[in-house]
């Protein structure tokens, strides 16, 4: 069952957004070689509970940390530890919070010194496959035609597009109806309609499509051990437009003010 939200809602949660927006904003000054992902664990967790609010993913299914840190062939739900980041890492950021009832949910994937110009390319086309899906997010469409997007910009540059993780619906709970996967058919699935907020959330891969779980039962590496980028936004739908919830202005201006250091 689809749960929309009222106006009032989306507002709740796009606090809870702009807290997670923050939260990387923050991280994206401390990410450089030498740190821990239980560090910047850590610095997450402070953050967000300096602010009214509680992390969002951690007990959630068990899982121990505050934010899902993924390395170079870890797509997604890589658990913080304390193996320090190199030069020529990539580390995807997945970060929750749980204000006032309602989640907010949004990921990011961040170099570590210089990245080579193949991993580049793709943290930039996977974010282009974000920005095309969330651009077929509007009331009238269907969530199929965000998949379609998506895949077929990723697969345009010879990209795996992983099947077994989606986006969703975002609101009381962090993983809500609709899924939204990252591959399918142009105008099939279900009626994007006023009211829907859904995390967006393509995980896109260098080489292969296909994944394997660690023994640790939670971190999804890609079959070939090749890089992965991952990227997610919630937005919320409006009869007439559709708004982006999380914001990477955060993120950008500090990843500005590290350059010009
Ligand atoms: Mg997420
Ligand atoms: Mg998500």
């Amino acid at each position: 069952m689809i749960l929309y939200k009222t106006p009032e809602e989306v507002e709740l949660i796009r606090e809870s957004c702009q807290l997670v927006s923050r939260t990387l904003g923050m991280l994206a000054g401390e990410i450089k070689p030498g740190v821990t992902p239980l560090q910047l664990d850590a610095l997450a967790e402070t953050y967000i509970r300096d602010h009214q609010a509680v992390p969002g993913f951690k007990g959630l299914y068990d899982f121990p940390s505050t934010l899902c840190t993924s390395v170079n062939e870890q797509v997604v739900h890589g658990i913080p530890n304390n193996r320090p980041l190199k030069e020529g890492d990539i580390i995807s950021i997945d970060c929750g919070s749980y204000k006032n009832g309602y989640y907010g949910d949004q990921a990011f994937t961040f170099s570590v010194g210089e990245v080579d110009p193949k991993t580049l390319r793709l943290m930039k086309v996977t974010r282009e496959c974000l920005d095309q899906g969330i651009e077929q997010a509007r009331a009238g469409k269907r969530i199929g035609d965000v998949s379609f997007a998506i895949q077929r910009h990723a697969e345009n540059h010879g990209y795996g597009v992983v099947r077994e993780l989606v986006g969703h619906g975002v609101g009381k709970s962090m993983h809500e109806s609709p899924e939204v996967p990252n591959y399918g058919k142009r105008g099939k699935g279900t009626m994007i309609k006023k009211g829907l907020v859904i995390a967006i959330e393509p995980m896109i891969n260098l080489g292969t499509k296909r994944v394997k779980m660690l023994k640790d039962g939670w971190t999804v590496i890609t079959a070939d051990h090749r890089p992965s980028a991952h990227y997610e936004h919630c937005v919320a739908v409006f009869g007439d437009r559709t708004e982006i919830l999380t914001t990477f202005q955060f993120v950008e201006e500090a990843l500005a003010s590290t350059v010009n250091q």
